[in-house]
């Protein structure tokens, strides 16, 4: 799933064209892919988007007027593009926005599960979707992310993935901020040293960073990530084989050297804990 630095990434390289020309025509969309339906996507046409926004995971759009906002929740595989005039584009997008001059905006979603999300919505209703989202991960500090820590009673790997927490990291990020941090995925959040979460803060400002670097430069997994999905490949700082472990539902990357005093974490999914 795209996380902060790939939809920053997006929303940069989208800020000016959507916004050079007024919308020709809105649509179509796949019928799984727009959630709302009033007002219509038609409502678009003839209007200028002021530009794209980024909250968390998601992209906004907002009208020049003030009136609308189109917001895009790309989920796993939803990927959006904008297709210069005469450029070459997927058959059938889950959406499409063409502008006049005849660039488009185009979403596609690879895999038969439709997941992504568009919004068409006043600027009020696009508040309230996005009230339950904590703050935004890059630039928190030391201060603010010692207060969150403090609150939680959880383990640092969840609790940085919870997007009513913080805001913009999944489960690769937060990977390569716990390496880079030199904490492991299981520690209690409560637990950490003034120092260590001084270093946390620095760790995911220094990763999401670097990941929005890359990734504008159009970097692909396999050079941006370090740790994640490594396994057992030596550790890019001790040389180490990097290990894996299960929590939840979810698969999580680590160096034992760097993280864990050297121990192996024991699976922690939750099939096997009912057993
Ligand atoms: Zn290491």
């Amino acid at each position: 799933m795209p996380e902060l630095p790939e939809m920053e990434a997006w929303r940069r390289q989208l800020d000016d064209p959507v916004s050079a020309f007024p919308i020709e025509q809105a649509g179509p969309a796949h019928i799984a892919t727009l959630k709302t339906f009033d007002p219509p996507l038609s409502a678009l046409e003839g209007r200028r988007l002021a530009g794209a926004e980024r909250r968390a995971k998601r992209l906004l759009f907002p009208t020049e007027d003030g009136e609308l906002v189109l917001l895009v929740h790309l989920m796993s595989a939803g990927r959006v593009r904008y297709l210069q005039a005469g450029e070459k584009g997927p058959k059938t997008p889950a959406f499409r926005l063409r502008f006049q001059g005849g660039g488009e905006l185009v979403l596609t979603e690879g895999g038969p599960k439709k997941r992504a999300g568009v919004w068409l919505v006043s600027p009020e209703a696009a508040a309230a979707e996005l009230e339950h989202l904590g703050p935004e991960a890059l630039g928190l500090g030391a201060d603010r992310l010692g207060e969150i820590l403090a609150e939680q009673p959880r383990r640092l790997h969840s609790l940085l993935r919870d997007q009513r927490v913080i805001a913009g990291i999944g489960r690769a990020w937060a990977n390569e901020i716990l390496h880079a941090a030199k904490l492991s995925p299981f520690a209690p959040a409560q637990g950490l040293s003034p120092v260590q979460v001084s270093e946390l803060a620095a760790a995911i400002d220094s990763e999401l960073e670097r990941g929005l670097e890359l990734r504008e430069r159009g970097a692909k997994d396999a050079k941006v990530y370090r740790v994640h999905n490594k396994l057992h490949e030596p550790c890019f700082v001790c040389g180490s084989p990097i290990e894996r472990v299960d929590f939840d539902e979810h698969t999580i990357f680590y160096c034992p050297t760097c993280q864990t005093g050297g121990r192996m974490l024991k699976d922690r999914r939750l099939s096997k804990l009912l057993r």
